[in-house]
């Protein structure tokens, strides 16, 4: 019943001189969660950035649903239903929790549907509306994370494209997080999932690629991506089962590649 959410197709990226991605295809279709997994420098990010309109695409085309956005402002990708939320979370960490929030709520229309913006988030994560006041780089990691997620949502988004999360929290918080994944799947969000934590987002995932300097190394269903594949691709690090003491661990780095 669902099609295509975003297909990407032959993307090229280069930031000045130095080229990042070379003909990505990539697709995901609408209610589904694809994590794009890759060592450190693979280009995770910048087919982020780039979807989103926030680097420019040299060569390819993004549908986003059903219509062309290549080449589209970021602001006009949003508005259409692409939310990018970066690395670091996207949070104004000197500003109130519902400040963040009203900030998000901008585009959401009147006076009215911005109010209702910001009780639907507080619904789904109530923990921001008891600490409405509090400043947002006081709250804990993983509350910073509900947050970002909580201002992608005031938008009403069709696709959320959510880049590491979990970096640099603790196990528990890490749960907080996927936690909130879990409601945004519920709410039928198409999700695109960039995770160094490969584990974690294989068992949330129901497709995955990936990414290999620049390029497409791999892809197919989550529950395929086995222990032969994640070490051609991701290294040793990545055969750590995930409740052992070092299943947190992020893969190598791209460079380190034999
Ligand atoms: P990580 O897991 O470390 O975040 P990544 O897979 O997201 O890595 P990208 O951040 O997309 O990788 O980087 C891809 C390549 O582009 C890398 O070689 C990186 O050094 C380069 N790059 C990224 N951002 C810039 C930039 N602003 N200017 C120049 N080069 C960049």
């Amino acid at each position: 019943m669902s099609g295509a959410a975003l297909e990407v197709e032959d993307l090229y990226v280069s930031y000045g001189l130095s080229q990042a991605l070379f003909g990505v295809d990539i697709s995901v279709d609408a209610g589904r969660v694809l994590a794009i997994l890759g060592r450190n420098g693979a280009g995770k990010s910048t087919f982020g950035r780039a979807v989103s309109g926030l680097v420019p695409v040299a060569h390819g085309h993004v549908r986003f649903d059903g219509a062309e956005i290549t080449g589209k402002a970021a602001h006009r990708i949003r508005k259409a239903g692409l939310t990018y939320i970066p690395e670091g979370r996207g949070i104004f960490p000197g500003l109130s929790v519902i400040d963040n929030l009203k900030m998000a709520t901008r585009q959401a229309g009147g006076r009215t549907e911005r109010q209702e913006a910001i009780d639907r988030a507080i619904t789904l994560f109530p923990v921001l509306g008891a600490r409405r006041q509090q400043r947002a780089g006081s709250l804990s990691g993983g509350e910073q994370q509900m947050l970002a997620l909580a201002r992608a949502l005031a938008v009403e988004p069709k696709l959320i494209i959510a880049d590491e999360m979990s970096l640099g929290l603790a196990p528990l918080m890490v749960d907080q997080v996927f936690e909130s994944l879990e409601r945004v799947r519920a709410d039928g969000i198409t999700i695109i999932l960039i995770e160094q934590f490969i584990h974690r987002a294989l068992a949330f995932a129901d497709d995955c690629v990936i990414l290999t300097r620049g390029t497409v190394g791999w892809r197919g269903p989550a529950s395929a991506a086995g222990t032969e594949v994640l070490e051609q691709y991701l290294g040793e690090a990545s055969a750590v089962p995930p409740d052992s003491p070092n299943g947190s661990q992020p893969v190598a780095k791209e460079g380190s590649l034999g």
